[in-house]
């Protein structure tokens, strides 16, 4: 792993600069990519973003969010000198989706490649990484990063990173806030960025889209014997029925959490190729980076994912399965 100030150095000695993430953006990575990336514009260098999937409605308002080509191939740049990719909040390769071959081909080209993470399973697959699991969003170390390279984090950047760390946290409420958090985002709030214009967009506006999928999904809510796993499922019927986009369906998973009792809550998808999306929640204890790790995905303790080929039936079996060993080694977590 490398230091902050690698990455500082990197990032000065580069002349031409991609920013990108993972596929189903979110706050942080949308957020960290412009903060960073507008911040590197202010340096005389050439910066695009690129993103591997559709930015959620809710992020439009970002500034310079009409920057961020979604597509898999790469905006065209004009410049010369050394060149980056700087790959924010993705923990595998995987998760570039289709940009992670252009990353290849942009490498055998000479350019290097940087990663910014704080997610647990984290691999350092780039050449220069930088992974802090303690960072509750990668706008944390952006922030810091910004001020190590001697900019200013006004408004706009301030908006940016606001947003990072407002989502990751569930609006400061996951154990991942920590005293600097607070201490950073009092930084953001000095900035003058509009707390309650930002808390609107991101928290309290969904397409209507959102509510349709939500009620349908709320409706196959389903509890072990237990009362310790809850879950839904949304079949790709239904998906395609109702024309749900990641969006949608983003934060849904959490309304298994809350049903008082359990402590691993479950969101089975099915999508497009044979796959099911497996959205994993705790409340408590139980560490569901791990669990989604024995089917292939990862994450943070309290949030994870995976992408599983196969049948729903007996994906759910196996991660049901699964879940209720995690949750037997764990005891009760007292
Ligand atoms: P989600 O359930 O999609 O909201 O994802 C929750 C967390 O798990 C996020 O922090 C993701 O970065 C991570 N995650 C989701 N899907 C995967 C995957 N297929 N592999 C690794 N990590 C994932
Ligand atoms: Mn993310
Ligand atoms: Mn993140």
């Amino acid at each position: 792993m490398n230091s902050l100030s690698d990455i500082a150095g990197v990032l000065k000695a580069a002349k031409r600069l991609v920013f990108t993430g993972h596929v189903m953006p979110d706050g942080d990575c949308i957020g960290s990519m412009l903060a960073l990336g507008l911040v590197m514009e202010r340096e005389d260098k050439e910066v695009v973003f690129v993103s591997p999937g559709p930015l959620p409605s809710i992020y439009r308002f970002l500034p310079g969010v009409e920057r961020i080509k979604v597509s898999p191939s790469l905006p065209e740049m004009t410049g010369d000198g050394p060149g980056l990719v700087v790959i924010v909040d993705t923990s595998v390769p995987a998760r570039l989706g289709d940009f992670l071959p252009v990353i290849e081909e942009l490498q055998h080209s000479g350019y290097r490649t940087v990663l910014l993470d704080h997610h647990i399973s984290a691999l350092p697959y780039a050449d220069v990484n930088y992974i802090d699991p303690d960072a509750s969003a990668v706008g944390e170390i952006v922030f810091d990063l910004i001020k190590m390279l001697g900019h200013e984090i006004d408004k706009t950047i301030a908006t940016c990173l606001y947003v990072t760390v407002a989502t990751d946290t569930g609006g400061f409420r996951y154990e991942t806030t920590t005293p600097q958090t607070h201490r950073k985002v009092a930084d953001l709030i000095e900035a003058g960025i509009d707390v309650r214009a930002i808390s609107l967009q991101i928290f309290e506006e969904k397409p209507l889209k959102s509510f349709k999928v939500l009620s349908t999904v709320l409706n196959t809510l389903e509890l072990s014997p237990c009362g310790r796993i809850g879950w839904f499922t949304l079949n790709l019927a239904t998906a395609n029925h109702l024309e749900v986009e990641d969006e949608h369906i983003d934060g849904v998973v959490n309304y298994a959490r809350q049903v008082r009792g359990v402590e691993i809550a479950l969101l089975f998808r099915e999508v497009e190729g044979g796959y099911v999306k497996v959205s994993f929640r705790s409340k408590n204890y139980v560490d569901v980076s791990k669990l989604a790790g024995e089917f292939g995905g990862g994450g943070h303790p309290r949030a994870a994912g995976a992408l599983v080929k196969g049948n729903i039936d007996k994906i759910k079996k196996a991660v049901l399965d699964a879940g209720m060993m995690f949750l037997e080694q764990a005891g009760t977590g007292n």
